[in-house]
C-alpha cells in the first residue's frame, strides 16, 4: 500500500484558516501521517514557518515562489529565501517551477533559475511544478540534476516520453486527484519505480471527485481525501 502522506499541498493557505485544526483532525483520522505544505510566493512564508508537527501529523516545509507568482517581486526576495532555508534546514525549495497554464510570467525563468541555484547551493530536495511546461522545465533543471538531492515533479500529467524524461534525470513524480479519473495516467505509472512515486492532494485546490471538502459548500480540498487518490493507484500492489 503506498504511503499516505500528503507529499505536496498548501495546508498554511489561509483559505484554511479558522478548520485548519479539523481540517489535521480529519487528515489524522483518515490515516495520513502528514504533508509538505509548499509556500508559493513570499507574502506565504510566514504562513508556512508557523506551521508544526504534531504528535501525529508530521508538517514539512518548502518555501520557494511558484511561476505565477515571479513577477513583482522585491530585490531581496532571494536573500529573504536563502534565510528562510538556513532558519530550516530541513526545508526544501518549493514549490517552483514553469507554467504552461496561464500567460508566463515576465521573470519566471529567471526566477526558477535562481532558485534552482539556491536549491543546488544549500543541498535542498526541490518541489516542481511544470504543469503544462515540462520539457521547457526540464530543460532549466538539468543543468542542476548533479547537485540537487531529490526532486519532486508534482501533479504530474504529461506524456510517456516526459515521464520517462524526469524518470531518467533521476526524479520522483507526484500524482494527485488526475489519477482518480485517468486510466492512461494510471497505467503510464506503471513505469515509476515504487519508491519514486508519491501522491498528494495540492490542497486547498484540486477537490477529486468524491472528495469532502474542508468547508462544507466550497471546493477546497482537504489532505483527508488523499485516500482517494490512494485508492485510484491500489492495482499499483499488485506489479
Ligand atoms: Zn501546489
Amino acid at each position: 500500500m503506498i504511503p499516505l502522506f500528503d507529499s505536496h499541498c498548501h495546508l498554511h493557505d489561509s483559505r484554511l484558516d479558522g478548520v485548519r485544526d479539523d481540517v489535521v483532525r480529519r487528515a489524522v483520522e483518515a490515516g495520513v501521517t502528514g504533508c509538505v505544505t509548499c509556500g508559493t510566493h513570499p507574502g506565504d512564508w510566514d504562513a508556512v514557518a508557523a506551521l508544526a508537527s504534531t504528535d501525529d501529523f508530521v508538517v514539512r516545509k518548502a518555501f520557494g515562489v511558484h511561476p505565477w507568482f515571479a513577477d513583482g517581486l522585491s530585490l531581496s526576495w532571494d536573500d529573504d529565501l536563502l534565510s528562510r532555508l538556513e532558519r530550516f534546514p530541513d526545508a526544501a525549495v518549493g514549490e517552483i517551477g514553469l507554467d504552461g497554464i496561464r500567460p508566463p510570467a515576465s521573470n519566471a525563468v529567471p526566477v526558477v533559475r535562481r532558485q534552482l541555484s539556491i536549491a543546488a547551493e544549500l543541498g535542498r530536495p526541490v518541489m516542481l511544478h511544470g504543469a503544462k511546461a515540462l520539457d521547457a522545465l526540464l530543460s532549466e533543471f538539468r543543468p542542476f540534476a548533479g547537485r540537487i538531492p531529490s526532486c519532486v515533479v508534482h501533479a504530474f500529467s504529461g506524456s510517456r516520453e516526459q515521464l520517462r524524461a524526469w524518470l531518467a534525470v533521476g526524479a520522483t513524480i507526484s500524482v494527485g486527484a488526475a489519477v482518480c479519473g485517468s486510466a492512461r495516467l494510471r497505467d503510464m505509472l506503471k513505469e515509476v519505480p515504487p519508491e519514486r512515486l508519491l501522491i498528494e492532494t495540492d490542497s486547498p485546490d484540486m477537490l477529486p471527485r468524491g472528495g469532502i471538502p474542508a468547508i462544507e459548500g466550497t471546493r477546497l480540498n482537504q489532505p483527508s481525501n488523499l485516500t482517494l487518490v490512494a485508492k485510484a493507484l491500489e492495482p499499483h500492489d499488485s506489479w
